[in-house]
C-alpha cells in the first residue's frame, strides 16, 4: 500500500480540524484508470482511497469520503438501511467541494456520474449549474425509456396464489418468484399480479 500523498494528508487534517473532529487514518492505493473510489470505515477509523489518474477526481473522492467521515449515515427507520447519500450528506459534501477547490461543474460531473441522485440534491441546494445538469439527466432517462420496446402483458392481472418451490415461494398462476417484503405482504394481505415483459 502506497503512502497517502502529502496534499491528501493535509487536506484530511484541514477538513477535520475545521469540523473539530479527529482525522481518520488514510489508506492510499493507485490504479491505472481515470476515476477513483473510496471507502470510509468509521469502526476502524480509516478512509481508504483507490486513486485513479484524474487529479480532480482524486481530490473529489477524498472529500466525498471525508464528508462520510463527518456525517455518520442516518438509518432509515422503516427499512433499516443506512442512507449514505442523502440530503444531509450532500449538503456537507458539496460544501466541502466548494471550499476545497473543486469547481461546481466538476463536482456535478463526477458525483452525477456515480450517483445520479446527487443531481437532485445539488438542485435542491441551488448549486450553480445543477438545474441544467439535472434536466439533462432526466432527458437522458426519458430518451432511454422511449428507446426501449413497450411492455406487453404476458399474464393478465390475477390473484396471487403462493406455492412453495424448494427453498423459494412462487405465484402458481404466473410462476413468478415472490421474495422479501413483497412475500411478507402477500402472506398477510394477499395481492394481485400482472406479468409484463419487453417484447
Ligand atoms: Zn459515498
Ligand atoms: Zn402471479
Amino acid at each position: 500500500m502506497a503512502e497517502a500523498p502529502a496534499w491528501a494528508v493535509q487536506l484530511a487534517e484541514q477538513v477535520c480540524a475545521e469540523a473539530s473532529v479527529p482525522a481518520p487514518q488514510l489508506r492510499w492505493l493507485r490504479r491505472e484508470r481515470d476515476t477513483s473510489s473510496g471507502v470510509t470505515r468509521r469502526s476502524s477509523g480509516t478512509v481508504a482511497v483507490v486513486a485513479g489518474t484524474d487529479e480532480v477526481d482524486q481530490r473529489l473522492t477524498l472529500l466525498h469520503e471525508l464528508a462520510h467521515w463527518l456525517v455518520p449515515a442516518a438509518f432509515r427507520r422503516r427499512r433499516r438501511v443506512a442512507a449514505h447519500h442523502d440530503a444531509r450528506f450532500y449538503a456537507t459534501a458539496f460544501e466541502l467541494y466548494r471550499r476545497h477547490g473543486i469547481p461546481d461543474a466538476a463536482a456535478l460531473r463526477c458525483e452525477g456520474a456515480r450517483y445520479p441522485s446527487a443531481l437532485r440534491h445539488a438542485r435542491a441546494l441551488r448549486m450553480p449549474g445543477a438545474e441544467e445538469a439535472w434536466r439533462r439527466h432526466r432527458a437522458g432517462l426519458r430518451e432511454r425509456a422511449m428507446a426501449r420496446p413497450p411492455l406487453r402483458v404476458v399474464v393478465p392481472e390475477h390473484r396471487v396464489r403462493l406455492v412453495r418451490d424448494g427453498r423459494w415461494t412462487r405465484c402458481s398462476v404466473c410462476g413468478v418468484r415472490v421474495v422479501g417484503p413483497v412475500l411478507r405482504r402477500m402472506r398477510r394481505r394477499g395481492g394481485s399480479h400482472v406479468l409484463l415483459a419487453r417484447s
